[in-house]
């Protein structure tokens, strides 16, 4: 059975007084309750915050409330990357999820297919979850070539993997002109190029992995919307954005499955 995911992107935002009330209140809120106990809540803030975000992400009483996430990983191994970190770091802190191939990092960083191929070997080398972001641009969705460059992404980013380590990644599908704008995907929008994912995987590992492979939907997905795109079939929950950095918007998508 595949997993109801919602992981929240935290970016570069919040300093640490900010994002220490932030992570005690989602704490609080899930520790309440008003988390649904069959979703897998994480939390990717940035790296400089990864001691104190799995510090809060465990209740008084050791249950685990969440899992922490990194947003990047280095492609390299060790040594002379100055500011980059490594897998091993990683998860020598306890880190067991890492976003890789977002889109941000694509534009700004100019990060490549291969790049996010050697970051996923690298993350799964040390047991972390890739979540590996793909999507298309605005200009790609207009030209009606959006399912080829979904098609280049996963399988330049994915397909160099052996099955058992296929089965460990997640994937997020983050239409670019969806990120940070308002501008959600429709259901139908997210729920087509979510199924056309699952067929690549299928053809590629067959139904079994497709069938257990946790999909993702991120671009504007809020409080008001995910009801209704989590619903769809091939949406198995959110990497979200904005909505990500209010506790209370945050607890309502996790609780936005049927
Ligand atoms: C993201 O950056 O992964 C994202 C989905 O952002 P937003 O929810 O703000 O669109």
């Amino acid at each position: 059975m595949r997993k109801k995911i919602v992981a929240g992107n935290w970016k570069m935002n919040k300093n640490f007084q900010d994002a220490e009330e932030l992570l005690d209140e989602l704490s609080e809120q899930i520790e309440k309750g008003q988390k649904s106990s069959k979703v897998e809540v994480i939390v990717c803030p940035p790296s400089l915050y990864t001691e104190m975000a799995l510090d809060l992400s465990h209740s008084e009483d050791e249950e685990r409330l969440f899992g922490v996430g990194a947003q990047d990983v280095s492609a390299n191994g060790q040594g002379a990357y100055t500011g980059e970190i490594s897998a091993d770091m990683l998860s020598s802190m306890g880190v067991e999820y890492c976003i890789v191939g977002h889109s941000e990092r694509r534009k700004y960083f100019k990060e490549t297919d291969e790049q996010v191929a050697a970051k996923v070997d690298k993350l799964l080398a040390e047991g972390i979850t890739p979540i590996v972001c793909v999507g298309e641009l605005l200009e790609d969705r207009e030209a009606g070539r959006h399912f080829d460059v979904i098609r280049t992404q996963v399988e330049k980013g994915l397909f160099g993997l052996k099955q058992l380590d296929f089965v460990k990644v997640i994937i997020a599908y983050e239409p670019v002109w969806a990120i940070g704008t308002g501008k959600t995907a429709t259901p139908d929008q997210a729920q087509e190029v979510h199924a056309f994912i699952r067929g690549l995987v299928e053809e590629k590992y067959g139904k079994e992995v497709a069938r257990n492979l946790s999909i993702l939907y991120g671009g504007s997905c809020n409080a008001k919307n995910a009801a209704e795109l989590f619903a769809q079939n091939d949406v198995d929950g959110g990497l979200i954005g904005g909505a990500a950095l209010k506790a209370e918007d945050f607890v309502t998508i996790i609780n936005s499955f049927k």
